[in-house]
């Protein structure tokens, strides 16, 4: 199996773009704050899932160049070759299609991923097998294994490579989330939302654990594993699985957990934990749709967002808000004021999006009924993103002006807001402050253990934002608050260690920011994993004589239909 090629970051002859780099919150959420952008890759998860659940031999290449591809191509023979991809990059998958015809013929081609979601994708590239939704279902059906089988969930990191203001901050894999997929899929069914679509839509999902106490297991033997305490959790509403999270809660109280949760959760549903729960269950980070004022989405019915959002952070719990730009009502003239209402939330973090009908999704459904969608001529797969241009005619916004209000967006919530580095630890303190007289036990732990950079590195950062804004008052003044209360809470130490550790952010944060001026991109590196038998293949063929290797690699089962699409 393998993601498409690198490199990402760079408009090519295949369709990479330069303003999509394979780094999601440099792509659509810190885009515009240059330096104090946050950089991280994160793993092609769909296919970790999957080669962690077949007992055939597999082997995985993540973000492979073209040549690295290639070169698998030819060293090695595989019956079935898997693709995972989305839209944007459906060139990149025609061009491995063809490669693999070339040097591997006999090869099945299997595509997964959001790109499945694609009308006529059979006509656009030479694949065999198109499987939408769950590949687990799909390869062990068609390898003959148990589809029944439990799910072995893979102890992966959720992410490499990390930086921010220059700074390497991806040293210490006990400082980096695991990976947890509970569920895939949101019954809750926006119209927009490919997710949910992909995985039946309305009122469907895929639960891959059912209970507390398998998902807490799993949470065990991860976390033992990686020597981890924090989970970044893949669910697209983990807290709407109530049952599932109240017992996971029990667990970690009756067994002292103090892991740290990353989850998405649409607001209604944040709204009805109490906040000792949400604390209980070490949610620390939360991914929320706020979509846009008075948008008509159920899951924000009587939600107050900014309180929530309010409360949240309040409590140390670190809010990504995600906003859309282009619902039906957003017109050029009311955009500014749109604009302002999302960033006042002030969330640590911002996501915005362009409002994208993605096929599949009921709004593609009723957007191709208006006969509104741009024919692919005007409108290139490899644009459709979210982050540069609506792919069909928007009832109020000309073409071309769409970008400039999504940069505003982004612009106008870094301008009033500061970096999310800031508003980060700024809610980490709260929490701490909050949270820091309570008796000792495994929440107090938790945050004492989230705070801890903040005796340091973190109140060097503050100071070096302090300097870098010295000439912007307003924001200058929040800063050196932040920081009198950071040396309030901590001591002499903090305020001893601060200046010097700030020197060399502030010098790493110019470094950073003119190479990034003179064009630097970061690109993942390539990973290669193989599955434990395909490592055992692989000490059999070193040993065993030339002739039987070939026969040694290959799997059994009978093809078997795609469950949507076509060979
Ligand atoms: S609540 Fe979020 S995850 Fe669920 S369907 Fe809506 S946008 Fe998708």
């Amino acid at each position: 199996m393998s993601s498409v090629f690198g490199p990402y970051a760079k408009d090519d002859e295949y369709g990479s773009r330069a303003v999509n780099p394979m780094e999601l919150y440099h792509n659509q959420v810190t885009r515009v704050q240059e330096g104090f952008s946050l950089r991280m890759f994160h793993r092609s998860f769909g296919l970790t899932l999957i080669q962690a659940n077949v007992e055939a031999p597999c082997t995985l290449l993540d973000f492979p160049t073209r040549e690295r591809f290639i070169e698998e191509l030819r060293e090695n023979d595989y019956d079935v070759i898997g693709i995972g991809a989305i839209i944007a990059n459906i060139g990149k998958v025609n061009r491995m299609c063809e490669l693999i015809r070339q040097y591997q013929p006999q090869a099945l081609i299997v595509l997964g991923g959001h790109i499945a979601s694609k009308d006529n994708l059979a006509d656009l590239v030479d694949t065999d097998v198109i499987v939408r939704g769950d590949g687990i279902r799909w390869f062990r059906g068609f390898l003959g294994e148990d589809e029944q089988a439990a799910i072995r969930h893979p102890a992966v990191l959720s992410c490499f490579n990390a930086r921010i203001m220059g700074v390497d901050i991806g040293h210490n894999p006990k400082g980096t989330a695991a990976i947890l997929i509970p569920s895939v899929g949101c019954p809750v069914g926006c119209n927009f939302c490919s997710t949910s679509a992909l995985f039946g839509g309305k009122g469907n999902f895929v639960n891959f654990f059912e209970t507390g106490d398998e998902l807490f297991a799993v949470m065990c033997r991860i976390a033992e594993e990686l020597k981890i305490r924090s989970f970044f959790v893949l669910d697209e509403n983990f807290l709407l699985h109530r049952k599932r999270a109240l017992r996971l809660l029990e667990l970690m109280e009756e067994h002292h957990k103090e892991w740290t949760l990353s989850v998405f959760s649409s607001a209604r549903v944040l709204n009805s934990y109490t906040m000792e729960q949400l604390v209980g269950l070490g949610v620390g980070w939360v991914w929320m749709g706020l979509e846009g004022e008075n948008s008509a989405y159920r899951k924000l019915d009587g939600v107050d967002t900014k309180a929530l959002v309010e409360r949240l952070q309040s409590h140390g719990i670190r809010v990504l808000g995600s906003s859309i730009i282009g619902l039906e009502g957003h017109t050029p003239e009311n955009m500014a004021a749109l604009t302002d209402y999302a960033v006042s939330h002030n969330t640590v973090f911002h996501q915005f999006m362009l409002y994208t009908p993605n096929p599949g999704t009921p709004l593609y459904d009723e957007v191709r009924g208006e006969g509104a969608l741009l024919p692919e001529a005007e409108f290139p797969l490899a644009d459709a993103h979210g982050q540069y241009r609506f792919s069909y005619r928007h009832k109020h916004i000309p073409p071309g002006m769409e970008e400039q209000f999504l940069l505003a967006a982004f612009r106008r919530d870094f301008a009033v807001n500061g970096p999310s580095l800031f508003r980060l630890i700024r809610v980490l303190l709260r929490g701490w402050q909050r949270y820091q007289d309570q008796p000792p036990g495994r929440i107090r732990r938790r945050f004492a253990r989230e705070v801890f950079p903040l005796r340091s590195t973190y109140a060097g950062a503050i100071w070096a934002m302090r300097k870098r804004y010295r000439n912007q008052p307003e924001l200058a003044a929040k800063m050196d608050a932040l920081l009198q209360d950071i040396y309030a809470t901590f001591g002499w130490l903090t305020r001893l260690l601060a200046p010097p550790i700030g020197l060399f952010a502030h010098w790493s944060l110019a470094h950073e920011e003119a190479r990034l001026a003179k064009g630097w991109t970061y690109e993942p590196a390539s990973l290669c994993e193989k599955n434990a038998a395909a490592l055992a293949l692989e000490g059999a063929k070193a040993e065993a004589p030339a002739q039987s290797q070939k026969k040694a690699v290959r799997v059994s089962g009978n093809p078997a239909p795609a469950l949507d699409g076509s060979a």
